[in-house]
């Protein structure tokens, strides 16, 4: 997928800061931050909604989990993280590449907006 941003991100296309990466999972800092932590994790796979990945994809999707606890404990945010991911443009999903925000260093109201 060309033409998808956060594919060119993967690809190095775009350039990113990157906080980690494997063989199925990058992640990067959102340029856009809306917290002092926000970093998207995103799998390296095309997938433009969580509706789009199957029952197949269990692995996949729980790596993203994973590898935010692993990012969360990097930046000792054990006093409280928040794991977001928007689904479809009514939750605001505005690139349409799976990616779990992992947002940290501040508190946060619920319900979310
Ligand atoms: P969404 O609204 O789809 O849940 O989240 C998309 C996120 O991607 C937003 O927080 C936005 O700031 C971030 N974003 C959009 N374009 C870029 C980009 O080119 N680079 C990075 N690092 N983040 C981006
Ligand atoms: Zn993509």
């Amino acid at each position: 997928m060309t033409n998808c941003i956060f594919c060119r991100i993967v690809s190095g296309q775009i350039p990113s800061k990157r906080v980690h990466e494997d063989a199925e999972v990058v992640a990067f800092e959102d340029a856009n931050p809306a917290a002092p932590t926000h970093i998207l994790v995103v799998p390296r796979r095309h997938l433009a909604t969580l509706d789009d990945s199957s029952d197949a994809d269990a692995g996949l999707l729980g790596r993203l989990v994973v590898v935010a606890r692993q990012i969360a404990a990097k930046r000792d945010l054990a006093g409280g993280y928040r794991l977001v991911m928007n689904v479809h443009a009514g939750a605001g999903q505005s690139v349409f590449h799976v990616h779990l925000h992992v947002l940290g260093g501040r508190t946060f109201g619920w319900p979310p907006g």
